[in-house]
């Protein structure tokens, strides 16, 4: 039987995450069938709190061999690959519902849940990451499957509790979240960042941990929520190896999640024309920029292989890899990964790859005479002249420029990434500088 939530977080505190671990607490007579869920979607809906996130487990009686996945108090938690038989959904569901009732914030949220004794079909999980869907939509495929719903406020965490339920595992990484105990929370974390350094060294299927741009640890959360800290990789046990590595407070809980972050599942590959609130792959030509504007953000324009022009930009959070774009040049073909704003109309790059370089050239200096000066500039875009004797000419003198930006994947520093974005890590090509 899947439990699923979202929407139960605010900007100040409650996280999702959180919830599950409740939930298991809830449920001491079941087992775990699987992993906990933690299901990041479609990046650019307008209304996110923090990350688009949603969570489902799935209990029942656990048959075969049951792995070690956390801790939720004293409780050990085991995950089952099989089960044998589940329990009751009307009772989950009023079991469940006291707990979101009792945990979930009210106040700038609308906490979804779904109880469900099937998945609904994958579709729901693929229209959700890439695109917004209406609660309608949920709501029917929630049916569909024979589940049942309990909402606060407007509901729409059941759209993602529902996805979160029908995303079925292709690309997945996993996440360990740890969390802190009640009486510490809203106070400051503490942990030693020493390990945390070294953690994508000695662990290396863990990725985003630490960023050496603002030189600070990635896993930890800049809100008062219950979190500790979470470590991201494609490897479980290995995680649990670089949990137990790190020195910090005493954890009430922790939990293993299997995810779709780092995946790139929200990208949109085939398209025709693009559209707000999405994310896509544009692969072109740079026929305009690069260009910098009021706020430090870089701008070029890329006319798309289909004929599609537009604009894209490294907006001022993406720090360093401003630079990288500001280096592109008109005619240097591009491929770049990232959502279209409804604000601007940009494509906001949260990846890029550089295909091929078009000979760029600077000017070394105004043309020369033939009777030996240097001429002088006549005025803007009208050529130069010569003073002497009046000769007149077009172009200065120019060198071939040496490019500072070579072929191959760029992306943003840890800090400035999105949860669904695959790491350069995990792609297997390196990080240029
Ligand atoms: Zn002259």
């Amino acid at each position: 039987m899947f439990i699923a939530v979202d929407d139960t977080d605010s900007p100040d505190g409650m996280c999702t995450t959180f919830l599950v671990v409740e939930l298991i607490k809830a449920f001491p007579e079941w087992d775990l069938i699987g992993m906990p869920r933690l299901v990041r979607l479609n990046p650019a809906v307008p209304w996110k709190t923090r990350g688009n996130a949603a969570v489902a487990i799935n209990i029942g009686r656990g048959v075969g061999d049951g792995r070690l996945i956390g801790e939720a108090g004293d409780r050990l938690v085991r995950a089952y690959p099989r089960l044998s038989d589940e329990p009751d959904q009307a009772e989950v569901l009023e079991r469940a519902t006291k707990v979101v009732e009792k945990w979930a914030e009210r106040d700038h949220s609308d906490p979804g849940l779904v109880v469900l004794p099937r998945q609904p079909d994958e579709s729901l999980y693929r229209r959700a990451v890439t695109t917004i869907i209406e609660k309608e939509d949920a709501l029917r495929a929630v049916r569909e499957a024979g589940g049942s719903c309990f909402q606060i406020n407007n509901g729409r965490g059941i759209i993602g509790a529902a996805s979160a339920v029908a995303w079925r595992p292709g690309d997945r990484t996993y996440e360990v979240l740890t969390y802190r105990h009640r009486g510490r929370w809203g106070t400051a974390r503490d942990i030693s960042e020493k390990e945390i350094r070294q953690l994508d060294a000695r662990y290396p299927s863990t990725f985003n941990n630490f960023d050496p741009e603002v030189d600070r640890p990635a896993i930890i959360p800049h809100t008062a929520c219950p979190i500790l800290y979470g470590i991201r990789g494609d490897s479980a046990p290995e995680l649990v190896m670089a949990m137990l590595s790190l020195v910090s407070e005493e954890k009430e809980s922790w939990q293993l999640f299997i995810t779709n972050q780092g995946t790139d599942e929200h990208i949109i590959r085939d398209w025709e024309t693009l559209a707000p609130n999405s994310s896509y792959d544009v692969a072109g030509e740079v026929i305009k920029g690069p260009w910098t504007v009021r706020g430090g953000h870089v701008l070029v324009g890329i006319r798309a292989d289909n004929g599609t022009e537009l604009e894209a930009a490294a907006y001022e959070p993406s720090k360093s890899f401003r630079q990288k774009v500001r280096s592109l040049r008109k005619g240097d073909r591009i491929r770049a990964l990232g959502e279209v704003r409804e604000d601007r109309g940009t494509l906001n790059i949260e990846k890029m790859e550089v295909l091929s370089l078009a000979p760029s050239t600077v000017k070394r200096s105004n043309p020369v005479c033939r009777c030996g000066r240097h001429m002088k500039s006549v005025g803007a875009g009208q050529g130069y002249r010569c003073r002497e004797c009046g000769t007149r000419a077009a172009e200065a003198v120019t060198e071939p420029e040496e490019r500072t930006i070579s072929l191959g994947w760029y992306e943003p520093p840890v800090c400035a990434r999105r949860h669904l974005s695959k790491p350069l890590k995990r792609m297997g090509v390196p990080h240029r500088q």
